[in-house]
């Protein structure tokens, strides 16, 4: 059987601490697509960690936690990750990295940076860890894939090819020092010492752990509206953030998908460029930001602020629906608990007509939001187990969305640990 978690929104939407709850009664955790560009927070019995790389069931001896081969993978971020966890007291986890995983170089990183830089004003808000340029090259064609580390002759031809289209843009374009096919052959082979033991045929070993009925959860990172085709283009990340894509970046059969559990926040955050309708400002949105998620809205990976801005009801509608969501996963709700009065995005209006139905970028571009506001319930509800005991306002706000959305709320994570979970039945449940 086979799990899905990932973000209706636009990333942040608490996936880390869903998954590591869920990565309980699963027997292997699969990252399948994104790189070490996003990050997830887990707090748990070993502390408090932002993991960009590893799959969030490194907590837990019985799972096996696979990189799939939909993965930017780069390979010191990796290494350094395990390590970070392991001098924290966690056991060494089982990981499995798939041979078609391929690698982000460090010349991506360096694209990277210079492109943003390049670009000045008009800039993707990168976090600049190569992912884009990683992404562009897989399509190329001219990528590397793990397995590629094991043919040194053939390396070495492909290196000094690759080196030398990339060397004309650092030379004429961005005015850089060029690349040394040595050098970089001499780096892949310290990845490959550091990888070995690690490589795996993961499709077939996925499709034999499916025949002897283990449990697979798929890691999404980011959310919906970032994603390279269905998201808010080209405001997006490099590689697709559904569920769907979780079959490609794994190597499962797409029939085997049977839950996809959504997360969906109960305000809006986001980080980097794009429209952001029901973003708020000043001061309302400084409160909101150093009193969101679990010491405030910062991002995982850079520490940067994130854009705050109400819960939209137009854009998790979409999120969900695009996701195939079978369950919702209801976050950071407790944080709400100071506002008198919460507002919440039912529309947008663009060009004088309201819809519930999220456009395309352009039209983005002029949504307005149309706002309902709905009574806060001012206290803190942390340490609540059962939904019948959440006051009466919370649980108004709570079914007032999932009527707006349209899928299922059964899950409410009202705190940041793995126990600050309700579940719900939700009258929406077929
Ligand atoms: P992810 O990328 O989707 O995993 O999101 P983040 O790592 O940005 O998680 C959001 C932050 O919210 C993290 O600091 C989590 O520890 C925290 N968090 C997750 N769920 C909850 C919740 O229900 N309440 C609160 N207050 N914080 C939460």
């Amino acid at each position: 059987m086979v799990r899905a978690i990932v973000g209706a929104n636009w990333g942040d939407e608490g996936k880390g601490k869903l998954t590591d709850m869920m990565a309980q009664e699963s027997d292997i955790v699969i990252r399948f697509q994104g790189g070490a560009n996003a990050g997830h927070t887990i707090v748990n019995n070993y502390g408090k960690f932002a993991l960009h790389t590893l799959p969030s069931g490194v907590f837990y001896d019985h799972t096996t936690n696979i990189i799939g081969n939909g993965v930017a993978l780069n390979i010191p971020v990796l290494f350094n990750e395990i390590k970070s966890i392991v001098d924290k007291g966690v056991p060494m986890p089982k990981i499995l990295i798939s041979d078609r995983a391929q690698m982000v170089m460090p010349y991506h990183v360096l694209f990277d940076q210079y492109e943003e830089e390049r670009l000045g004003k008009a800039s993707f808000g990168s976090t600049k860890s190569g992912i884009a340029p990683f992404y562009s090259d897989k399509y190329a064609k001219i990528g590397f894939q793990v397995q590629e580390l094991f043919d040194e002759e053939n390396l070495r031809k492909k290196l000094v090819r690759v080196c030398e289209t990339k060397n004309v843009l650092l030379e004429h374009l961005y005015h850089k020092p060029t690349l040394d096919p040595d050098a970089l052959f001499e780096t892949l082979m310290e990845y490959r010492k550091m990888v070995e033991p690690y490589v795996c045929n993961v499709s077939l070993y996925l499709w034999n752990a499916l025949k002897e009925g283990k449990n697979i959860l798929l890691e999404g990172q980011l959310g919906s509206l970032k994603d390279p085709d269905h998201g808010i283009y080209p405001m997006v990340t490099s590689s697709s953030t559904l569920a769907a894509y979780g079959a490609i970046g794994a190597g499962i059969p797409p029939y085997e998908i049977k839950t996809i559990v959504t997360v969906v926040k109960a305000y809006s955050s986001a980080v980097g460029a794009g429209a952001f309708v029901s973003e708020i400002f000043g001061e309302e949105a400084d409160e909101l930001r150093r009193r969101g998620g679990d010491g405030g809205e910062y991002g995982a990976t850079t520490g940067r602020p994130r854009r705050m801005g109400w819960f939209d009801c137009v854009a998790s509608k979409y999120g969900c629906r695009i996701q195939g969501t079978t369950d919702v996963a209801f976050t950071v709700i407790d944080v709400l608990g100071y506002l008198d009065k919460i507002p919440v995005c039912v529309g947008y209006e663009i060009d004088g007509k309201v819809t519930t139905d999220f456009p395309t970028t352009q039209l983005l571009e002029k949504a307005k939001p149309v706002l309902e506001v709905l009574d806060g319930w001012k206290c803190d509800i942390r340490g609540i187990r059962n939904y019948d005991e959440l006051p009466e306002n919370c649980k108004k706000y709570i079914e007032f969305v999932e009527e707006h959305i349209g899928f299922p709320i059964t899950m409410i994570s009202n705190g940041p640990k793995r126990e600050d979970i309700i579940y719900r039945e939700s009258k929406l449940y077929k």
